[in-house]
């Protein structure tokens, strides 16, 4: 190990603005004594993320789990119906379904890019079905064309959990304006990031303050009270950031893409590894890398790629692993899938993300490459 390699590398490092810009910025903030309440602050960030995410509306939140919570509480939906959705995520997708009183169902994952197969959505359907919950999940893109079609055949709402896919495009479209909903997270561990935030976007939503009531406490005015809303409002010091770091993002990205191509180079090679795929038509966020190990072609599995990066201070994760029907309150609930054992069951032993942001260096590829490699060589032997 060199120095350099002493240091911890974790998967995900957040990117900062510089401190002089933030510094003049809170004291615009101070000056002002706005500093929370949709301030002057989030409608300049506002504005600005419905042009970077080219949607007509984006309105931004505390946080990604509360712009979930308010997605799936502003179409009305059924009470206690069901709201299909995948185990292949972060924790906050199927509890925003349960702390809203709906059902999650569980529907399996397509092996091409982990992302939910609509054809077990379609399979979950039943009579107490309202909506669709899916994921971008590493940044890769739904098959957002089938689940619009099933959304519309059998007239449910479709929300997407974007937080994977800041800034993302696919065919010429941006992320943020698929399906119904769409909400993102501007969580330090995201591409883009206010320490803590998020946002939530749509095409076509004809009524913008219901999700302005919700978010508020359903406060309309000084006499009246609307809606059961949530505290969902982002402060003037997360709005600076986001500010500062859109003007950064897309030199993050392009880092990323780069690492992307580094990392594929050598595991293009390597059997039984696969990688996400990444066409052309697709403009990545470059969230995560992960990579699907297959122990019977690469001889050596997951776990044992993941204590040898360990060994080295590099610390991949084994994201989505447990998935969320291994978690406690969602035990025993079935995997709608097509096939006779769903697909996730199989996959959340085999994924690991590596280290994935501008902070990885050339030295550390090559100990995560010689690491890779080193495993490959001893089955050859
Ligand atoms: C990060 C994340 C969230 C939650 O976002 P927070 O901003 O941390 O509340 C929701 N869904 C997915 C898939 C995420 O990765």
């Amino acid at each position: 190990m060199n120095n350099e390699n002493l240091q911890p590398l974790y998967v995900s490092s957040p990117m900062l603005p510089n401190i002089d810009d933030v510094t003049s910025y809170i004291q615009e903030i101070w000056d002002s004594k706005y500093v929370t309440n949709n301030g002057p602050m989030n409608q300049k960030f506002e504005k600005k993320l419905e042009e970077v995410l080219n949607v007509p509306t984006a309105l931004t939140f505390n946080n990604g789990t509360i712009a979930l919570l308010v997605a799936l509480k502003m179409f009305n939906l059924k009470p206690g119906s069901e709201i299909i959705t995948t185990p292949m995520t972060f924790a906050a997708t199927a509890h925003a379904i349960s702390w809203n009183g709906f059902v999650p169902v569980f529907a399996d994952v397509l092996e091409k890019d982990l992302t939910i197969d609509p054809k077990a959505v379609e399979k979950a359907i039943t009579k107490n079905t309202s909506a669709i919950l899916a994921t971008h999940v590493y940044g890769s893109i739904c098959d957002y064309e089938a689940l619009e079609d099933i959304a519309q055949k059998y007239g449910l709402k479709l929300i997407f959990d974007a937080a994977h896919a800041f800034a993302a495009e696919i065919n010429g479209r941006s992320v943020a304006s698929l399906g119904d909903a769409s909400i993102f997270s501007f969580h330090a561990t995201k591409l883009f990031n206010t320490l803590e935030g998020g946002a939530l976007t749509s095409p076509n939503l004809k009524d913008k303050e219901i999700v302005q009531l919700l978010r508020n406490f359903g406060i309309k005015n000084e006499e009246e009270v609307t809606h059961v809303g949530i505290n969902g409002k982002i402060n003037e010091v997360q709005a600076a950031i986001g500010l500062l770091n859109l003007e950064i993002f897309e030199e993050e990205r392009a880092k990323r893409k780069e690492l992307r191509e580094k990392y594929s180079s050598f595991l293009n090679d390597l059997p039984g590894i696969t990688m996400q795929p990444n066409p052309k038509e697709f403009k990545n966020s470059e969230q995560y890398f992960p990579v699907v190990i297959d122990k019977e072609k690469f001889g050596r599995s997951r776990d044992e790629i993941y204590e040898a990066l360990k060994k080295e201070n590099i610390f991949a994760r084994k994201y989505f692993h447990p998935i969320c029907t291994d978690f406690e309150p969602y035990k025993g609930y079935d995997i709608v899938s097509t096939c006779a054992t769903p697909y996730v069951e199989k996959v959340k032993h085999e994924v690991l993300c590596l280290p994935f942001h501008s902070g990885v260096k050339n030295s550390h590829i090559n100990i995560i490459k010689s690491i890779f490699i080193g495993c490959k060589s001893t089955i050859m032997n």
